[in-house]
């Protein structure tokens, strides 16, 4: 019988037997409650036809409860010293690859096309290293991955943030960028103490489910995540004076924003945390239109 590597007991002693110590810089807080983690792999919807990918498996707590559900698991880690004890506790799982690399640096594309050619959809579950979340989650989104969801454990603030709805004080460019491509839900909070060491912050499991296409559709995406990213960069100042601000020679051009703005029945006065993706899509398209170089 195979012994959790979860297990408070068994990931000390995995540790002490390898003389590993914690690096607070790569984002190091191991999960050490195997009920927490059959319901982090559960939000997966995992079966014997997914190929998995993980993100920082540390000593491969996650990692195994993957295995035992997936086709094919493929974990990236950054941290050489932790190959030779992921070598040790994976040893039982025949279907998990270990690559030592930066996810941030990797070509996961090309690892997709080798390695999930026989799978039916793949899916991403980790617990993120809290330092990079949100390079990480973009990272696999923009790069329009084929990945059927995204099953994550971050810091329950982020979490909060991508899953907001218009009007809150969550509610910004993360939320509507992540919301773009998915449908965002936070699925579990976790306490700090299932971890080990404990980070100082909250956590949160959230579930970003693949649209099939974006929510809204805009001909210059490029321009409509400027336009986005341009209205929250003072939360507290009217859409009106952000884009006079940050779009190019804005305040030149007030009139044509102002028209742009009537267009898309969006009162000057209001604040971008009040617009719906929708609203900012009609907005941008109107923008583009009339202040677009010729
Ligand atoms: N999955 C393990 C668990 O739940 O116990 C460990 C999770 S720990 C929060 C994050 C892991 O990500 C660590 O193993 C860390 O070394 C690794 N890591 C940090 N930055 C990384 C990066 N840029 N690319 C790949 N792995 C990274």
């Amino acid at each position: 019988m195979i012994k959790d590597i979860a297990t408070p007991a068994r990931t000390r002693e995995i540790l002490d037997k390898h003389g590993f110590s914690f690096k607070k810089s790569l984002g190091q807080n191991f999960l050490i409650d195997t009920n927490i983690l059959h319901r982090i792999a559960d939000h997966a919807d995992i079966t014997s036809e997914t190929g998995v990918i993980e993100v920082g498996p540390g000593i491969g707590a996650l990692t195994e409860q993957l295995a035992k559900r997936a086709k094919k698991v493929v974990a990236f880690e950054i941290d050489q010293r932790l190959l030779p004890i992921l070598a040790d506790t994976l040893s039982p799982y025949k279907n998990v690859s270990i690559i030592h690399e930066d996810i941030l640096k990797a070509d996961v594309r090309k690892v997709i096309e080798e390695e999930f050619a026989d799978c039916k959809e793949i899916v991403v579950c980790a617990n993120l290293p809290y330092y990079v979340t949100t390079p990480i989650i973009m990272k696999l989104l923009e790069d329009r991955l084929p990945l059927q969801r995204i099953v994550v454990m971050l810091q329950k603030e982020v979490a909060d943030r991508i899953a907001a709805s218009p009007s809150t004080k969550e509610y910004g460019s993360l939320s509507i960028a992540v919301q773009y491509y998915t449908e965002a839900k936070t699925v579990m909070s976790v306490p700090k103490t299932v971890f080990v060491p404990q980070p100082n912050v909250d956590s949160a499991v959230i579930r970003l489910e693949r649209r099939n296409s974006p929510q809204v559709q805009v001909q210059n995406e490029d321009y409509f995540f400027q336009v986005v990213r341009g209205s929250f960069v003072q939360r507290r100042k009217t859409i009106l004076n952000n884009l006079m601000q940050t779009l190019p020679d804005g305040k030149a051009r007030k009139p044509l924003i102002e028209q742009a703005l009537a267009e898309a029945s969006v009162d000057p006065r209001r604040r971008g945390e009040s617009l719906s993706i929708g609203e900012f899509a009609v907005l941008s398209e109107k923008l583009n239109e009339l202040l677009a170089p010729e």
